[in-house]
């Protein structure tokens, strides 16, 4: 590359020399013609010592009138030679003289008038303009070329498989280069995998996860967060603007403080129990991680436990005071021996109502712990469903409400008989108890989508929209008074769901408060 570089920088060298000579041959020769020009126009004039003009060449010497005034002579007289210029008399125009004094006295004086120098300079000008402009216009053109020439085969190397060509100096600059190139080609693939790591990790996790720096600028957010913020993309905006809540803004300034801090965030119905990190990366701020955990059920089912706690104590304490204060009477004496037997039977009943709560909260909580019995025979489900409906019967008389049970082929079904009996036995004591005088009750079973579906339909009051989404709740009564009059424990329909549930199955209620009800229990055939 060296000696390439020098050839070129010797070849412009030797270029500009050239040049500069034929410029100078140029000059040379046309200053020749023209100084041999000028002298043609050259004034001569011999001055005698006492200032008359011997000879002039342009004009007669007679004529002309003595020249001792003339400063250049006055010069010359002097100090041996003489210059001046001024507005010649004689040739009209502004002429520049010079005189000398001669051995004997006389003095010879040149005169050349301004427009022959000027006629000089304004001849030579184009030449030396041309001149000037052919050079640099030569110059121009070989430094395009030699640039071209010099810079081309550096940028033809390809830096994939280098041919470094005429430039063996740059081959260690070369080699430097591919060694960066590979090394950053590997740490590019390492940042690559470790992004891509951190990145299934995000993603993978359930719960809503959230890195923001010092700044509240969203560094990473997956997925689940993106959702439960509602946010279509969360990167590089600032936390503000995807929630403005302000407890959540206020332990997120109390966290980057330094403090873990955590809340309970509602967002639509959904409960989270969002924890903040302090997250301390290489720069100085530090950054927060956000972990959004989904505690919906848990909250529900907290809320439900505690509710059911409430509700047991309240129903058993209820007809648990009956009985005492019924007793307590007949224990003091205040009962006459006539009325002995109705509070007897009151107590009774009581004590029934009493132990079918019992029985129905037990029964759920075997369900709860997973503990119900799984013992499973193959029955008649049409057979089943027609002796409940035959126990229910006289119930069904004493309100005039007939109670049909679809009849035919066997459907067979592998289930637990005992659970099936409840199940059946519930819906259709419902069906009865929240009729009307004179309704009906139909009972039909069939086999649909692999399940055997078991319905019952009423003709009675009907449940209002409203109740519809907690209707299978425990305790939940449409008609608190009604459902105690009729002995209802409130836990009829949840346990349904349960038994549904633990057949496989689900149930679907459909209801027009007025017209009445239909109850649909899906029910796998075998054990679930
Ligand atoms: P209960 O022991 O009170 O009958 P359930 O769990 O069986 O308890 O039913 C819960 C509530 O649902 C009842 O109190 C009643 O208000 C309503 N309900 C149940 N079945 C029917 C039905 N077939 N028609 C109208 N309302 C009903």
């Amino acid at each position: 590359m060296n000696r390439r570089i020098f050839r070129y920088m010797a070849l412009l060298v030797l270029l500009t020399a050239a040049s500069f000579l034929l410029l100078l041959f140029t000059f040379s020769g046309n200053l020749g013609a023209e100084i041999k020009g000028s002298l043609r126009t050259l004034r001569v004039t011999l001055i005698a010592s006492d200032g008359a003009v011997l000879f002039d060449n342009r004009a007669s010497a007679e004529g002309m009138e003595n020249h001792l005034g003339r400063p250049e002579v006055q010069e010359a007289l002097q100090k041996g030679y003489g210059e001046s210029e001024r507005l010649s008399g004689t040739l009209g125009e502004t002429t520049r003289y010079y005189a000398m004094r001669l051995n004997d006295g006389n003095i010879l004086r040149l005169a050349l008038t301004a427009s022959g120098a000027q006629s000089l300079a304004a001849r030579l000008l184009p030449l030396l303009l041309f001149c000037l402009l052919a050079a640099a216009l030569a110059a121009f053109l070989m430094a395009r070329v030699l640039t071209r020439r010099l810079v081309g085969p550096i940028n033809a190397i390809d830096l994939d498989d280098p041919d470094i060509g005429p430039y063996e100096e740059l081959l260690p600059f070369i080699q430097r280069m591919e060694r960066q190139k590979r090394e950053l080609a590997g740490r590019r693939s390492d940042l690559e995998e470790r992004e891509e790591t951190l990145r299934m990790i995000m993603q993978s996790v359930h719960e809503g996860l959230i890195l923001i720096d010092g700044h509240g600028k969203v560094r990473m957010a997956n997925l689940s967060a993106l959702e439960i913020l509602g946010a279509k993309e969360a990167a590089g905006r600032n936390i503000v603007e995807l929630c403005r809540d302000a407890d959540f803004l206020e332990k997120l300034r109390m966290c980057r403080e330094g403090a873990r801090t955590e809340m309970v965030f509602r967002k639509e119905d959904r409960i989270y129990s969002v924890f903040f990190n302090p997250a301390r990366g290489e720069e100085s701020a530090s950054g927060t991680m956000i972990l959004f955990v989904d505690t919906t059920e848990r909250y529900t089912a907290e809320a439900q436990r505690k509710e059911f706690s409430a509700n047991v104590s309240h129903e058993l304490k209820t007809p648990l005071t009956t009985i005492s204060a019924l007793s307590e009477m007949i224990a003091g004496g205040q009962v006459k021996p006539e009325d002995l037997s109705r509070f007897g039977e009151k107590i009774h009943a009581q004590s029934r109502r009493l132990i079918s709560t019992i029985e129905d909260i037990i029964r759920l909580s075997e369900f709860d712990e997973g503990n119900a019995a799984r013992e499973f025979c193959r029955f008649d489900l049409k057979e089943l469903a027609a002796s409940v409906a035959e126990a229910l019967q006289d119930k069904a008389a004493k309100q005039g409400i007939s109670v049909e049970v679809e009849r035919g082929e066997p459907l067979m079904v592998t289930a637990n008989r005992r659970m099936i009996d409840e199940l059946l036995y519930n819906l259709i004591d419902n069906a009865i108890t929240y009729n009307r005088a004179g309704g009906s009750v139909s009972v039909s079973l069939k086999e649909e989508e692999g399940f055997r579906v078991i319905a019952v339909r009423d003709t009675g009051i009907g449940i209002a929209k409203t109740h519809l989404g907690r209707i299978f709740e425990r305790f939940y009564r449409v008609d608190k008074s009604r459902s105690k009059r009729t002995g209802g424990t409130g836990l009829g329909l949840s346990i349904v769901k349960h038994i549904a549930e633990f057949h496989g199955g689900r149930v679907e209620l459909t209801s027009e408060e007025g017209k009445g009800s239909c109850v649909r229990c899906f029910i796998r055939g075998k054990e679930a």
